[in-house]
């Protein structure tokens, strides 16, 4: 069947999942480990994206010489989609994913893959794949985009072909035994992101080039990587998939403080809903640099009486204790999920499940 609207070739999977099968893996879906029936790839190729093809999930052919496997033009998006209280399904943000996906083509000298067609087919591959979409407390369907170069020609220039790819899959609750705060290192040795590097584009390189540190967080006993600014190793940054917020609090007064976007930190879509979010709460904010020293400055002096990192896969997720090298240890809110991040959390979560009205506009229904 062809789409004409979203120049989109449907040729349904011959061999789902049963029923069982699928129920199976429902049960408990972890996160990006059972992906859904079908899939959908879009090439790039003579200046131009042609039509979309939806077909079974599985492997797709790649020359060796692709130059994504050799040079590294890969990007992705992450975004979800939610089970609403009437049956319906609705995705959380899609037209921003949709133009960071964009942004971060930019910045890899990649083509952009047209933002209305990037909504339009992830709602096609949703509305396939429907009987996946989890229906328990907590859960969600993630959708991850996927753009890299294909072209096979080993010179060092952007490549003329791409292919772009949409997946989903069943994503558990994050925290299933309920939400813990996280211990987190700073890394003194490594940097995620330089001025004028690529920090804040959602290429595949950052990861690889966080993998080191992350591995080495986790030998502290460390769930998370704290980055710091490259230059001076003294500004907060952010975290490997996850943007931080500061807490303070002076009297009445409760301030939420996230580090500005200087170019080398990823714009979180879960950062900007928050900081949309706050000030309707009651709650200050301000987007500005935090260095170490204040972080652990203020925790002493109880200004600082929470923080928190966000993003897609975990939404809030509470920083309860710090380690370092050099740059000390100190722990926060007594290590307990903190009232602020646990009314944004739940502010966040009732509007993605639709449970309170979307005063902002960030639903998109699909079905
Ligand atoms: C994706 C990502 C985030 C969080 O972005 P959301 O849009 O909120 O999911 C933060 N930091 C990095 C490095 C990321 O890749």
């Amino acid at each position: 069947m062809y789409d004409p609207q979203l120049e989109l070739l449907i040729e349904p999977s011959t061999h789902p999942h049963s029923e069982a099968g699928r129920a199976a893996r429902l049960e408990a879906p972890g996160f990006g480990r059972y992906f859904t029936d079908h899939m959908v790839t879009c090439r790039f190729a003579d200046g131009a994206w042609s039509a979309a093809r939806l077909t079974a999930y599985g492997p797709i052919l790649v020359d060796p010489a692709a130059t994504a496997l050799h040079y590294g033009q890969s990007i992705f998006e992450g975004f979800k989609a939610y089970l609403q209280p009437d049956g319906g399904v609705a995705s959380f943000r899609p037209y921003d994913n949709a133009r960071r996906l964009a942004d971060s083509a930019r910045r890899l000298a990649m083509p952009a893959f047209p933002e209305d067609r990037f909504v339009g087919l992830a709602d096609a591959l949703v509305r396939q794949d429907r009987a996946w979409v989890p229906t328990r407390r907590g859960e969600s369907m993630y959708i991850r985009p996927l753009m890299f170069a294909t072209e096979p020609i080993l010179g060092i220039r952007p490549a003329k072909e791409y292919l772009f790819v949409l997946l989903a899959f069943p994503a558990g609750p994050y925290f299933p035994q309920g939400v813990k705060p996280v211990t987190v290192w700073l890394s003194e040795e490594y940097v995620r992101a330089a001025p004028g590097g690529t920090g804040a584009a959602k290429c595949a390189g950052n990861y690889a080039a966080s993998l080191l540190a992350q591995a080495q967080a986790a030998e502290e006993g460390c769930g998370q990587v704290v980055w710091l600014d490259a230059r001076e190793h003294r500004y907060v940054e952010e975290m490997g998939g996850m943007n931080i917020f500061f807490v303070f609090q002076d009297g009445e007064t409760v301030t939420l403080v996230t580090p500005e976007l200087t170019g080398t930190l990823l714009p979180g879509i879960t950062r900007a809903s928050i900081l949309q979010l706050a000030p309707s709460l009651g709650y200050h904010i301000e987007e500005r640099r935090v260095s170490v020293d204040e972080w652990r400055g203020s925790i002493e002096s109880g200004r600082m009486v929470e923080a928190f990192a966000c993003g897609t896969a975990a939404v809030i997720t509470p920083i309860g204790r710090v380690k370092s090298r050099n740059l000390g240890n100190w722990t926060i809110a007594g290590e307990t999920f903190g009232p602020v991040a646990q009314r944004l959390r739940a502010a966040l979560l009732d509007v993605q499940y639709g449970r309170q009205p979307d005063s902002f506009g960030w639903m998109h229904r699909i079905l």
